[in-house]
Formats: structure tokens, C-alpha cells, sequence
């Protein structure tokens, strides 16, 4: 029951054992590929709503077992989060944000009716798995260790009911930097007034599977007209809400002189994924004085506006894969069918707004600025 579910000290979360692999490769510049090879060791537990949780298990990556009813199979209860483990200049690796990160799974596993957790254990079992796999944590600005934690259904019944078994895995796949370098800006992001990814009292605040697959759809058409991702928007005013898997970012001129403005849509609106990218952003900022923030909608109106006179001088996407990506340009559909290209500025040199906040970005993550320990786990 609801109270079960709940009961977040019921089994042996906090415990963990540890299967070592007997052959691990821990070489991974040699196979290196993102999303592709995943570390030698993975993470593990099972919850049943009459046992509770099982104790976490570290174990050689592999497979997993599933039963062909699986509620996650067919009505996709699933969630996960995504964040990334970095090794410094002095050779220390730091998770981001690791507990805020585990905050949000939580939250959106309680929306699908997946089981509660302890955070304080979990942080630490993963603290411990990127331990084991320290040695595929990869050197150097823009690579990084991504670390995945999933939650499945896994009951093995197929009536649509709140799960009564579940499964949490965490497993990691290192980025080298060419990664994030073969994504330098995205050229073209596809605006259509004709689909929304989420609306008002809907789910598109939660990292859940579901949402995912029906954006492929709209992705494809996007990059059939030569963008790369998809740039959402909702509402008669058409608001932009947020990109493919990132956050929308918009800079403009300011009214105050020697001021610029740096405006993202509300996180509050239940309309966009509260991104860690974002709140970071948006808290570096305003520690600029000469930087005035807005959470507020930005709509397709203003964008154009903005952009003719000028006053729009540049856009950037946020988010865990791709830190932060400068947008060159919108292409804008609209609900009469009417194509239209909008092109944005780029300030691409180090006293720019988007350069500032990239490097005290990094700076953060790859340890150079110390200012910030409560954001970083030290393994
Ligand atoms: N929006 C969506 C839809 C996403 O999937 C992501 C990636 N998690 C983001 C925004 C960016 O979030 P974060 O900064 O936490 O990675």
C-alpha cells in the first residue's frame, strides 16, 4: 500500500556488497565511445513492495534479466537522471552535483509510483562504483565520466497498476572531449507550432522515459530540414519552453549601460525539465555584476523582434551532455504551415557573456574554483 511505498527504511538500502570483476579492462581510451562502452562494474538493487528494497550490489556490467510482462515493458514506468563524474588538473575526480541530481530521480520516481529511496545511501554507493571504475574517468576540459541511474517496473504482470516490484541501476559511460567538440553550437534548432512536448498539468517537468520517445518523431523531422534538434514551443504565444535535452538560454541587450540580460523560462511553469545545468548557470550569473537575470517566457515574438533591432545577441542550450551550446539560428514553423529563418548572434570571444559563464562553469567541475564544494563529491 501507499504507506509501504513510502516506508523508504523498509529492506537494506543502506547496505552494499561489493562483486569485484575478476578481469576488469580499465583501459578505456582504447574503446572508448559515449553511450556505447560502458565501465567494467555497474550498480543494483531490487524492490518488492512487501520486502522493501534489497541491499545495492556492485557487479560486473552485464545484462539484465527481465520478464517478458514487465510493466516497464509495455507502459514505460520508468525514470532516470543523468550526471557526470570529472577529473580535475590535479588528477581528483568530482561528481556535480551529485545529491541534487539523486533529489530530482527521486522526485519523478514518486510521479510514476516507483518506490521511494534514501538519497544519503545511494550518493554513496555511487560515490563508491565510480571508485572501483576511477580509472575510466578520462582527462582533460569537456570529457567526463556519465554516469546513468535508471528505475524500472518490473512485476511481471500486465495490468495497469501502481508496480509492486521495481528495479534501480546505475551504470557509466566515459565522453571523451571530442565528443562535446563535435558539438560546438547547434546551427539550426526546429520551431513547429504544431506539436508541444508538454502542457499544463502534464509530466514534461519529469525525467521519464515516456517523454523521450514521442520527441524522436519531431527530432527526425527537424534534422530533415537540416537542424539538429528540436526547439519546443507552447501556448497562442508561442513560448519557447526548452530544447531536445537541454535548457533554453537567451542574451540581450540592456536598457542599464555596460549591462547585458540573460533570460530562461520558468522552471515553475511544469512546462520544462528543472535542468542542474540551468540552476548552476543562472546561480554563476548572478554573481555578475554587470549581468541582470529573468526567469520569464521568451516567446517566438520577441525572438523576432529582439532579433531585428538588434537587441537579441545571442541564445545557448544548458544541459549534462553538452554543458552549454551556443544556437545559431531558429527555424521557425508556424501554425499556418509558413517556414521562416531566424538567425542569432554569437559572441564568441573570452569577454562574451556565454565565455564567461562556460569557464565558471568548468572551472567549478574541473576543480579550479573551489568556491563551490557544496555542488561537488570528491571520490
Ligand atoms: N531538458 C530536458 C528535456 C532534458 O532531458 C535535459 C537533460 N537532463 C535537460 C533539459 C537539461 O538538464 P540537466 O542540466 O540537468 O542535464
Amino acid at each position: 500500500d501507499a504507506n509501504n511505498r513510502r516506508n523508504v527504511t523498509k529492506g537494506s538500502f543502506d547496505k552494499l556488497v561489493i562483486n569485484e570483476h575478476p578481469n576488469p579492462l580499465r583501459h578505456p581510451s582504447e574503446r572508448a565511445k559515449f553511450g556505447e562502452v560502458f565501465t567494467d562494474h555497474m550498480l543494483e538493487y531490487d524492490w518488492t513492495n512487501e520486502t522493501g528494497w534489497s541491499s545495492g550490489t556492485i557487479k560486473p556490467f552485464g545484462p539484465l534479466q527481465i520478464h517478458p510482462a514487465a510493466k516497464v515493458l509495455h507502459y514505460a514506468i520508468e525514470t532516470f537522471d543523468g550526471f557526470k563524474a570529472y577529473r580535475g588538473d590535479d588528477g581528483k575526480v568530482r561528481i556535480f552535483r551529485l545529491k541534487d541530481h539523486l533529489e530530482r530521480f527521486l522526485k519523478d520516481a514518486k510521479r510514476v509510483l516507483l518506490p521511494e529511496f534514501c538519497v544519503d545511501a545511494l550518493a554513496k554507493a555511487i560515490t563508491k562504483l565510480v571508485e572501483l571504475d576511477k580509472s575510466w574517468v578520462p582527462s582533460g576540459d569537456l570529457s567526463a565520466l556519465y554516469i546513468r541511474p535508471a528505475m524500472i517496473a518490473t512485476d511481471p504482470r500486465i495490468d495497469i497498476i501502481p508496480p509492486n516490484a521495481a528495479k534501480l541501476f546505475v551504470i557509466m559511460t566515459p565522453e571523451p572531449a571530442e565528443f562535446l567538440t563535435h558539438h560546438k553550437e547547434i546551427k539550426c534548432l526546429y520551431a513547429d507550432a504544431q506539436y508541444v512536448r508538454a502542457f499544463p498539468g502534464g509530466v514534461g517537468a519529469y525525467k521519464l522515459g515516456a517523454n523521450y520517445a514521442p520527441a524522436l518523431y519531431v527530432t527526425k523531422k527537424a534534422n530533415e530540414l537540416g537542424c539538429e534538434e528540436v526547439l519546443w514551443i507552447h501556448g497562442a504565444k508561442q513560448d519557447i519552453t526548452e530544447i531536445g535535452t537541454q535548457n533554453f538560454f537567451a542574451i540581450f541587450a540592456s536598457k542599464e549601460p555596460g549591462k547585458v540580460e540573460l533570460a530562461t523560462p520558468p522552471a515553475s511553469s511544469g512546462l520544462i525539465l528543472a535542468g542542474m545545468v540551468r540552476d548552476t548557470v543562472l546561480k554563476l550569473a548572478r554573481d555578475f555584476d554587470d549581468v541582470i537575470v529573468h526567469e520569464k517566457y521568451i516567446d517566438m515574438e520577441i525572438i523576432h523582434a529582439t532579433s531585428d533591432a538588434g537587441v537579441l545577441l545571442g541564445a545557448f542550450g544548458t544541459g549534462t551532455a553538452l554543458m552549454m551550446t551556443p544556437i545559431r539560428g531558429i527555424k521557425f514553423r508556424d501554425i499556418d504551415g509558413n517556414l521562416e529563418d531566424i538567425a542569432i548572434p554569437h559572441d564568441s570571444s573570452e569577454k562574451g557573456l556565454f565565455n564567461r559563464l562556460k569557464k565558471a562553469l568548468l572551472d567549478v567541475q574541473y576543480g579550479r574554483n573551489a568556491n563551490h564544494s557544496e555542488w561537488i563529491t570528491l571520490v
